[in-house]
C-alpha cells in the first residue's frame, strides 16, 4: 500500500473518469442537498437521479469538460446517512472530494480490480466496485441503514454515496464512497487484513520485512504473537460491537470482509510521515476547511480526552439497552451520543491502547470492517468447494455466511488481551 499514491494530474488515464466522477457527485450531491431534509420514505431506498452532463450543458447540468451520464442512488438515504448518522458536514463533504480535481490513486490492492482514490484531504475512499456489489448494497441498503441507526458505533465501513458513471461508448463505472478508516496526520506503522480464515492467509515475511507499507495477513498476526492491546472497557464494547455487526453480516449472507487494522505507535510517531506534506505540496492553494483542522488536531489525551469523559458521562446518564447476552456491557443509546464522538474513533481519529485498569498506552489502533459487500454467490461456493479438495475446509478463506461470521467474531475476540489468544488459530 503506497503511502501516498499516485495523485492524478490530466495526463494520468484515469483523469477523464475522475473528472466525470467528481462532476457528477458535485453536481448530484448539492441538488440533493439545496432542498429542505425531510424523514426518509420507503421510497427513497429506490430512487435514482440521473444527470446527463455535456460540454454545452442544460437547465439541469452545468457544462462539463466531457460528455458522460451520471446516476445517483437512493441519495436522500445516503444523505441522512451522511448528516445524521456519520455527521459529515455536508460542505467539508463537497470540498474535500471536489473542491479540485486533485485525488490520488491506490491502483488496485486488492485482487478484485477494484481501485481505490482518496480525496485530497485523505478523508474520503472512492471505491470502484462490480456490478454485483453494486446490485447487493442497492438489496441490502434498507437493513444497512437500519444496523447503522441501532448502531451508532459501528464498525462496519461507512457509505457515503453510491454512483454510477456511464461514459459515451457505454462502459459503466460503479463506485462508493467510504471513509479511510487511516488518519490524515498519523503514520501508520503496521497494517492487516484480518478474516479469521487461516488458509493462504499470510504475506510473506521477508517481504514485509523491506516494505514497512505491506498489508499483512491473519497468519502474520499469529506468529508475530500480536494482541489488541485493550483493557476490560475498551476490550468489552469492542467485542460487543463486533458481535453486533458480525450479526448483521451473517443476516445479509455477506462474507469475505475483513477487520482492517492499522496501528500507530506514539514511540515511533510521524517521523515517516511524507503524505501530509506531499498534499501540501500539491494543492498549495487550497484551504483546509477549519472544521476538518480542527477535528485532527482535538482529541489529543486518548481515554482521558474530554471528549472521552463527555461520552463516558453519557454513557452512564443514559439508561442503557440491555444487549446480547452479556447484560454487564453497555453500548451508549443512539440520542445520549454526542453525535461527534464515536467509541471506536475517539482517539485521534482511531482507539488508543489501555491496559487491564483502562490507562492508555502508546499506541493507537484504527479499525473497521471492510469489503462487505461480497454475497455468497456462485463463485464463492465453487471456490469453496475446490479450496475444500486441498485444505481444511473450515480454514479457508471462502465458506457460507454464518460459519464466516462466527469464525470472523471468534478470532477477533480471541486476538483481544484477556482473550483466549491467537495462537489457537494456528
Ligand atoms: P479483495 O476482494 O481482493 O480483497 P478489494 O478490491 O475488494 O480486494 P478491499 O479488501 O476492500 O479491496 O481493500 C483492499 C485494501 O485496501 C485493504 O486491505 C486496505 O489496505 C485498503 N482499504 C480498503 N478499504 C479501506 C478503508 N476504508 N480505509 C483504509 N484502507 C482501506
Ligand atoms: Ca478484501
Ligand atoms: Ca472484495
Amino acid at each position: 500500500r503506497p503511502l501516498v499514491g499516485n495523485l492524478i494530474g490530466e495526463d494520468h488515464v484515469n483523469y477523464v473518469l475522475m473528472y466525470n466522477m467528481l462532476t457528477g457527485i458535485r453536481i448530484g450531491v448539492s441538488r440533493c442537498q439545496a432542498k429542505i431534509k425531510r424523514p426518509l420514505t420507503d421510497l427513497d431506498f429506490s430512487a435514482r437521479h440521473k444527470f446527463s452532463f455535456d460540454i454545452v450543458g442544460n437547465e439541469l447540468t452545468p457544462s462539463a469538460k466531457y460528455d458522460f451520464k451520471f446516476k445517483d442512488y437512493a441519495p436522500w438515504v445516503f444523505r441522512t446517512l451522511r448528516e445524521d448518522h456519520f455527521t459529515i458536514d455536508p460542505a467539508d463533504y463537497l470540498l474535500s472530494l471536489t473542491s479540485k480535481y486533485i485525488l490520488s490513486e491506490l491502483g488496485s490492492p486488492g485482487k478484485s480490480g477494484s481501485f481505490f482514490y482518496f480525496s485530497r484531504d485523505y478523508r474520503f475512499i472512492i471505491k470502484t466496485i462490480r456490478h454485483s456489489e453494486h446490485k447487493f448494497l442497492l438489496g441490502i441498503l434498507k437493513g444497512y441503514y437500519e444496523h447503522v441507526k441501532d448502531n451508532p458505533h459501528t464498525l462496519l465501513s461507512r457509505f457515503y454515496g453510491l454512483h454510477r458513471v456511464k461514459l459515451p461508448r457505454g462502459r459503466k463505472i460503479h463506485f462508493v464512497i467510504m471513509n479511510n478508516l487511516f488518519p490524515p496526520h498519523k503514520d501508520i506503522h503496521e497494517t492487516f487484513d484480518l478474516k479469521g480464515s487461516t488458509v493462504g492467509r499470510e504475506y510473506p515475511e521477508d517481504k514485509a520485512a523491506v516494505n514497512p507499507r505491506a498489508v499483512l495477513k491473519d497468519m502474520n498476526w499469529v506468529n508475530r504473537g500480536k494482541m489488541l492491546e485493550l483493557g476490560p472497557e475498551k476490550r468489552a464494547l469492542l467485542i460487543e460491537q463486533l458481535r453486533r455487526d458480525s450479526e448483521f453480516l451473517k443476516s445479509v449472507s455477506v462474507m469475505d470482509y475483513s477487520l482492517l487494522v492499522g496501528i500507530h505507535s506514539m514511540q515511533r510517531g510521524n517521523r515517516e510521515n511524507v503524505r501530509k506534506n506531499t498534499l501540501k505540496v500539491f494543492s498549495p492553494d487550497i484551504p483546509v476547511s477549519p472544521r476538518s483542522r480542527a477535528k485532527s488536531l482535538t482529541s489529543k489525551g486518548g481515554i482521558k480526552s474530554p471528549e472521552a469523559i463527555a461520552m463516558r458521562r453519557a454513557m452512564r446518564s443514559s439508561d442503557p439497552k440491555r444487549i446480547g447476552n452479556d447484560s454487564s456491557i453497555h453500548l451508549p443509546e443512539e440520542d445520549s451520543v454526542d453525535k461527534h464522538h464515536f467509541i471506536f474513533y475517539q482517539d485521534e481519529g482511531g482507539l488508543r491502547a489501555t491496559d487491564e485498569k483502562n490507562d492508555p498506552l502508546d499506541t493507537i489502533y484504527y479499525l473497521g470492517v471492510i469489503d462487505i459487500l461480497t454475497p455468497y454467490g456462485v463463485v464463492k461456493k465453487m471456490e469453496h468447494f475446490w479450496k475444500g479438495l486441498k485444505d481444511d475446509r473450515r480454514k479457508i478463506s471462502p465458506v457460507p455466511p454464518s460459519e464466516y461470521g462466527d469464525r470472523f467474531f471468534s478470532f477477533m475476540r480471541a486476538i483481544m488481551r484477556g482473550g483466549e489468544g491467537g495462537a489457537k488459530f494456528t
